[in-house]
């Protein structure tokens, strides 16, 4: 931390400095250096509205331009949390009003004849979407960067943040920032980064029993849990940290917490990976079903495994950030892709997948990009850019979007286990993606304090693989097509990556029911139903003039390919007419299979990879 206003006093004489030093010293460089404290509170949460109170003392005087950012860690998109802000006002020392104006969407200026000011405002939190504020009767969730205001000055100086909770709810407050000892809700962060790294939960909220995991607690704080079951849950989640924290082999954090947020959507959730903590939004039926508990513990696992990979191991884009605008990188692939492939690898090693689970979510990955058209005009690097245009998450994309782009998490995922074979194959198995993961956390995060750049992540990758790996950083810099064979083939594992015939009178529609509406849930490339333009959204109405009923479409009858059908369908409130061309097209299975007779290394690479 700088203290640079020293300085100032060396031309004094001897004795003024140490009349300065001892005297006057503590309260002459208190009073020079910046400090900000917030006070959260809520007093009637039926109003949706968090009050802030941020007393802001100025190293110096004049004009100060707070700002709100524009997006939050973690989620990659433009957000207008300012636009929540209302009843600005602030006060000098001595209590009277100041001036201020906003300068932009985002910024206010206050000029200050002292250094002392007192700001209140108000947020609006009404969107229980897992990157904004909320505040209902029950709960309050609260993303510090859609909150709480920044100076330039402040932002790498530490913060403290007082809440208070409303008056009828539990006292204590679930975060990822450490409260000062002996003050209850008073929370410091050592920056802002860290601050706005550390989303708040209260409210009537229910904890799992502490997880300790090599010395170190980690909760599952959570509102509105519904049916889970509580004990497997921990005792699963516990195995999940474990073998998620034994990639790299030393947990970098004091204290970790899970915040999660319920919703009466079965199966379905979403979350956010922060500095050591996540945000989960978790559908709270049936979580823990046979359906659904692979695809939820692998969500766990991912948003865990960020604490490494995102958080610490980086790219050097995403840290320090700037919150004014949008933060790219090229190498979304490996914080994201690589983190979906994690997953998966944690899952399997804390023996809560079984081997052909995890091969069917690989091909998974690999099908969800490559039977899709998108795969012939993105490259991985084009797509971590690309992000922020698709608001932070590729599994919006509509018809269009589909056909020009790919998700960083499908090729990234394949990125990371075609180098994960690659590594262990060329070093017979004696070395791993691990490694190269260990490696990265060491020489960037904890030697140099920083993230990497892309040549600096494929000179690591080459040091561990002890062999040139261009032919994977062009799969992931280009659209050339990955030669997955040879790859799957280091484990002993055969991938089928013939394109054949998808049969006829299939119109290439899945379909599903909304509101009693049967509505296109995926158009695949090159159907019938793709080229005939059908997107997904489009509701079903009727096909060759009879009503559709079901999402299992009435079967042609007597039709052969080339034959003509009419499709009506309802788009955005207009009902449009389609004509479908009844014909095959080309897909591939990536159907990944053991391949006779592996040897010795194959074997050995299979088993270790699949952590047997
Ligand atoms: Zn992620």
């Amino acid at each position: 931390m700088m203290r640079s206003y020293h300085s100032r006093l060396k031309a004094k004489t001897f004795c003024m400095i140490a009349f300065l030093v001892f005297v006057l010293g503590p309260l002459l460089l208190s009073a020079q250096t910046t400090k900000t404290v917030f006070v959260i509170s809520m007093p009637k949460p039926s109003n949706h509205l968090y009050h802030v109170e941020l007393n802001y003392r100025s190293a110096k005087k004049g004009a100060l331009d707070f700002h709100m950012p524009v997006w939050t860690p973690g989620f990659y998109s433009l957000m207008d949390y300012a636009g929540a802000v209302s009843n600005f006002e602030v006060k000098g020392a001595d209590n009277r009003l100041l001036k201020w104006k906003k300068t932009d969407r985002t910024t206010w200026r206050v000029n200050t004849a002292t250094q002392n000011i007192k700001i209140s405002y108000d947020v609006k939190a009404e969107d229980p979407f897992i990157a904004n504020n909320n505040l209902t009767e029950d709960y309050g969730y609260i993303i510090p960067g859609a909150l709480l205001l920044y100076t330039k000055q402040a932002l790498p100086l530490p913060v403290t943040v007082k809440v208070k909770p409303y008056q009828k709810w539990p006292l204590s407050v679930a975060t990822g920032l450490s409260e000062l000892p002996g003050q209850a809700n008073v929370f410091t962060a050592a920056n802002f980064d860290e601050l706005y790294d550390s989303p708040l939960l209260m409210g009537r909220l229910e904890s799992l029993p502490v997880m300790m995991v090599k010395g170190i607690p980690h909760q599952f704080i959570g509102y509105n849990m519904g049916d889970l079951d509580r004990k497997q849950l921990t005792a699963d989640l516990e195995k999940i940290i474990a073998s998620g924290s034994n990639i790299i082999g030393e947990i970098p954090y004091k204290h970790y917490t899970f915040l999660a947020v319920g919703t009466p959507q079965g199966g379905s959730f979403g979350g956010i990976e922060h500095l050591n903590s996540a945000s989960l939004i978790i559908g709270n039926k049936n979580l823990l079903a046979e359906k659904n508990r692979i695809h939820f513990y692998n969500f766990l696992a991912h948003e865990y495994f960020h604490a490494y990979n995102v958080k610490r191991i980086r790219p050097i884009e995403l840290g320090p950030f700037d919150y004014a605008k949008e933060n790219y990188t090229n190498l979304l692939w490996i914080s994201e892709g690589f983190t979906v492939y994690y997953e998966n690898i944690i899952t399997r090693a804390a023996k809560l997948m079984t081997e052909q689970q995890v091969l069917d979510n690989f091909r998974q990955c690999i099908t969800n990009y490559e039977n899709k058209e998108g795969h012939l005009h993105q490259s991985a690097s084009a797509a971590s850019r690309a992000i922020w245009e698709m608001e932070g998450n590729p599994n919006n994309r509509d018809a269009d979007a589909l056909n020009k782009t790919i998700s960083v998490y499908d090729k990234g995922c394949a990125l990371a286990l075609m180098l994960d074979l690659k590594i262990r194959h060329e070093t017979r198995n004696q070395r791993s993606l691990d490694d190269l993961m260990k490696s990265l956390y060491r020489a960037y995060y904890k030697e140099k304090n920083r993230g990497f750049t892309e040549s600096e992540f494929k000179k690591e990758a080459e040091q561990v693989a002890g062999t040139p790996l261009d032919e994977l950083f062009l799969y992931a810099n280009t659209t050339a097509a990955p030669d997955y064979s040879k790859y799957f083939a280091y484990a002993g594992l055969n991938i089928d990556t013939i394109s054949r015939r998808a049969y006829g009178n299939n119109l290439g529609i899945v379909a599903g029911m909304n509101s009693n509406k049967i509505i296109a849930r995926e158009v695949i490339w090159q159907s019938p139903a793709w080229k005939a333009g059908v997107q997904p959204g489009d509701q079903i109405l009727s096909i060759d003039g009879n009503q559709v009923t079901s999402p299992g479409f009435p079967p042609l009858k007597d039709k052969k390919n080339g034959d003509q059908i009419t499709m009506n369908i309802m788009r955005n409130g207009a009902e449009k007419k389609l004509m479908l061309t009844l014909n095959s097209w080309q897909t591939r299975s990536f159907e990944i299979t053991p391949l006779p007779n592996p040897d010795k290394l194959q074997t050995l690479i299979y088993n270790s990879w699949m952590r047997n």
